[in-house]
C-alpha cells in the first residue's frame, strides 16, 4: 500500500479509464477517503463537461455567405435582347430545317435501328447523371471546408 496520496493524473486516470488503470491506484481509492472524494469531484466535473453542448453557431453559415457573397450584375436590357434574338433566330433556322428536310429526317429515324436510338438517349442520360453527381459532391465538399 502507497502511504503517498494519488497524484491527479491517478485519479484522473481511475475515474476516466477504470479498465486500464493500476491495481493500486484501485487499492487506494478503496482505503483512502480524501482520494476517494477528489475522485468522486473529478467524475462530477466530467459529468458536468460531457453534458456541455458543443458550441455551435447560433445562425446558418451558409444562408449568410450567401448573401454576403456578389450579386451577379442584372443584366443589361441590350444584352437581354440579344440573347432572346439569338435564341429566336436559332428557333427560326431550326424550323426551317425541320419543314425542308422533314422527309429526310423522318426517313433518317425510320432507318436508324432502335437500338442506336436507345444507346445515345441511355448514354446522354448517364453522362448527365455522372456531371450532375460530381456537381452535387463538389459542392457538398466546399460547403463542409465552410463549415469547418
Ligand atoms: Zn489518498
Amino acid at each position: 500500500m502507497k502511504n503517498k496520496h494519488l497524484t491527479d493524473i491517478d485519479i484522473q486516470t481511475f475515474v476516466l479509464q477504470k479498465a486500464n488503470c493500476d491495481m493500486s491506484i484501485i487499492e487506494h481509492i478503496t482505503i483512502c477517503d480524501e482520494c476517494k472524494m477528489k475522485a468522486e469531484q473529478y467524475n462530477m466535473l466530467f459529468e458536468e463537461i460531457e453534458q456541455q453542448e458543443k458550441p455551435t453557431f447560433d445562425f446558418d453559415l451558409s444562408d449568410l455567405m450567401m448573401d454576403q457573397l456578389p450579386q451577379p450584375k442584372p443584366k443589361r436590357l441590350f444584352e437581354n435582347a440579344l440573347i432572346y434574338g439569338a435564341a429566336f433566330t436559332a428557333f427560326i433556322v431550326m424550323s426551317m430545317v425541320f419543314y425542308f428536310l422533314k422527309d429526310n429526317l423522318l426517313g433518317m429515324v425510320t432507318t436508324i435501328t432502335p437500338i442506336f436510338i436507345y444507346l445515345i438517349i441511355i448514354t446522354a442520360l448517364g453522362l448527365s447523371l455522372f456531371l450532375c453527381i460530381d456537381m452535387y459532391t463538389k459542392f457538398n465538399k466546399r460547403m463542409n471546408a465552410l463549415n469547418f
